[in-house]
């Protein structure tokens, strides 16, 4: 048996452990099976812009990404963190007309009397008074939280506070509607959005993973195809090629869907358990225009009855103005689940042209100033935390930790934060350290 440990995935999650195990002065080779580090942290270009096509900010404050700010600072970034200084949101209202409310007062208008009543007593009695859990790690059984889907919990909710607040909310944040989330998430969601800042990288976000992956030995396109496993403990990995590599400890850094792939036939509850996780996959449609747009809002919010597959857009020449050095008009189309996993079976000009039709609603005339259409498919996408999954997480996480040579690490198990990602991994290399 050789002396150091594998990483399975150069995502931020399996990055953060190697990075940890090397500065600890252990050998360490990080496996990835694209041509390139970042996974879910991933840009777009065209002629010249760029835009985030995966994993949009880092949250600062308070209750922010302190381990992932810490690397951004230890690999030499912050000074290019670029805060978003645009906070301007547009709603289609019921009739499909723009609405701009701007601060709390533009808030209330759009609510009105019963809407802002509701968001108050929402705000007493879950934000403030919201039970104590990590933001960034599945750690604690609480079923009053897990157990309920955000729907059921919000029932009590008038029109305008769950079409304008809440299913905005999960569609942005959680990338599902309020019936398949459940309100452990969702609040966690809340939480963050309303204690913290955010800031993109002024090279992409991807410029993070690519400073952490230049210090390592990552090996691209090397992808595993199974765990080696001797009487219960994992000796390594088995690559695509047929090739065996050994290792005193196989840290698994990949979506939970990736990782259900390559479990050996020994660990029939841990591969039953990863198959068994819902998903959110991902597809994003970004219309890259001709020419600048006379826009005003960082996100478009269609309103709920608008019934589309594509209700939210992001303006990302609003959003991120310091990646897009030609002014010109750079939407991106975001569908939720359930309806976005329809879309993994269409084709890319299926996909585009549906994107294009809804999306007229926030941009009318969009389809006469295209320069370039590009499809980003996540194919996993984010982890779905449903009602009782975190419960099934922690029971996964229990047993885990009784694996001998092996450890998981992902944002998936812990939510849907970069943050998540780079602490899962720092776990993972402390269990390695800890022998
Ligand atoms: C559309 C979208 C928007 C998001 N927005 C935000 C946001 O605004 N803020 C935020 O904090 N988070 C956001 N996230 C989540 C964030 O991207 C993730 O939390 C984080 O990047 C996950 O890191 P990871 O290392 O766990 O997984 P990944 O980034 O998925 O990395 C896993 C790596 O493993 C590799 N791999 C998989 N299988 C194998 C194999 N068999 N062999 C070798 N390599 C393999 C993959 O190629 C990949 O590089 C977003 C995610 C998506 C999809």
């Amino acid at each position: 048996m050789s002396d150091h440990t594998l990483v399975i995935g150069a995502g931020l999650s399996g990055l953060a452990a190697a990075d940890k195990l090397q500065a600890a002065g252990k050998k360490v080779v990080v496996l990835e099976s694209t041509e390139r580090p970042g996974g879910r942290v991933v840009h777009l270009s065209h002629k010249g812009d760029m835009v985030e096509a995966g994993a949009q900010g880092f949250h600062s404050g308070s209750h922010g990404y302190a381990q992932t700010l810490g690397l951004i600072d230890r690999f030499g970034l912050t000074r290019d963190l670029v805060p978003q200084v645009n906070q301007q949101a547009c709603y289609l209202n019921r009739q499909g007309e723009p609405v701009y409310p701007l601060g709390n007062m533009g808030l209330a208008k759009l609510l009105g009397v019963r809407g802002t009543a509701d968001f108050a007593w929402f705000v007493a009695k879950y934000l403030v008074a919201m039970k104590k859990f990590s933001l960034y790690e599945t750690h604690l059984d609480i079923p009053a939280y897990d157990n309920i889907s955000t729907a059921e919990e919000f029932a009590w909710a008038g029109k305008a506070f769950t079409d304008y607040v809440l299913r905005p909310a999960a569609h942005a944040m959680v990338g599902t509607d309020l019936e398949h989330t459940n309100l452990y998430h969702f609040l966690n969601l809340m939480k963050l959005i309303s204690t913290t800042k955010v800031a993109t990288l002024r090279k992409g976000n991807s410029s993070l993973a690519e400073a952490i992956a230049a210090s390592l030995d990552v090996r691209y396109e090397t992808e595993v195809k199974k765990l080696l496993c001797e009487k219960g403990r994992v000796t390594g990995v088995q690559l695509a090629d047929g090739s065996t590599l050994k290792a005193d400890h196989v840290i698994v850094a990949c979506p939970v869907g990736a990782a259900a792939k390559i479990m050996p036939d020994e660990f029939v509850a841990q591969r039953e358990f990863l198959m068994a996780f819902p998903n959110i996959p991902m597809t994003l449609v970004y219309f890259f225009l001709d020419r600048p747009l006379d826009t005003k809002a960082f996100i478009y919010m269609g309103h709920a009855y608008r019934n589309m597959t594509f209700n939210m857009a992001i303006n990302h020449t609003v959003k991120t103005p310091h990646l897009v050095p030609s002014g010109k008009g750079i939407i991106s189309a975001w569908p939720s689940y359930p309806d976005a996993a329809a879309l993994v079976n269409m084709s890319d000009a299926e996909v585009m042209t549906k994107a294009l039709n809804e999306m007229d609603d926030f941009f009318p005339g969009i389809a006469s100033m295209l320069d370039e259409v590009k499809v980003q498919r996540h194919h996993w996408g984010l982890g779905r935390l449903s009602p009782g999954q975190h419960a099934k997480i922690l029971a996964f996480k229990k047993h885990a930790e009784q694996l001998q040579g092996v450890s998981f690490a992902s944002n998936d198990y812990d939510g849907v934060h970069m943050e998540s990602a780079v602490q899962s991994g720092l776990r993972a290399a402390e269990r390695v350290l800890r022998g």
